[in-house]
């Protein structure tokens, strides 16, 4: 198993939507492995391939309740809406409230190639639905009202610049 470096935005494999895993193989499981190693030393409660820097459709989280896998997720349901204080391993060190559905609903496959679908509120809703967001190349910035968005960019912006990684 390895620990990957975490992509933080503005890297552009965050924003890309990651292609479908076609045979779930050696590497698969590895990524997997080294997806879990990578989160629980983070420490965070989930992470999706491009945040590793790896395009394929593969999420791991971890709420709590030990470790669970979803390759190829996609959401089937939302509903209700709750606000909760999100962050994001790409963005680090930052939360912000977030209004979304409560719960959610999602299907995949584990690897063993089986079906699998979760469904939970709050937390798991959360965490199901900032990784699906991820596969499809959407960060929790995006998820901001617009006004408090402006106000994160700049915000990073600054401090990138702060560390000399601005213009
Ligand atoms: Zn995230």
């Amino acid at each position: 198993m390895a620990i990957f470096p975490i992509r933080v935005y503005p890297d552009p494999v965050l924003r890309t939507p990651a292609a479908p895993v076609a045979r779930i193989d050696g590497d698969i499981r590895r990524l997997v492995d080294d997806m879990f190693e990578t989160m629980y030393r983070a420490p965070g409660v989930g992470l999706a391939a491009p945040q590793i820097g790896v395009a394929l459709q593969v999420v791991v989280f971890d709420i709590g309740d030990g470790p669970h896998h979803l390759i190829n997720p996609v959401l089937l349901e939302t509903s209700g809406s709750w606000s909760f204080d999100e962050g994001c391993l790409s963005v680090p060190g930052r939360y912000w409230p977030v209004r979304r559905p409560g719960f959610a609903r999602a299907r995949g496959l584990n690897l063993a190639g089986k079906e699998i679908e979760y469904a939970g509120e709050e937390l798991l809703g959360r965490v199901l639905q900032h990784e699906i967001d991820h596969i499809g190349g959407i960060l929790l910035l995006e998820r901001l009202p617009r006004r408090s968005r402006k106000q994160a960019l700049k915000e990073i912006r600054e401090e990138e610049m702060l560390r000399g990684k601005g213009r």
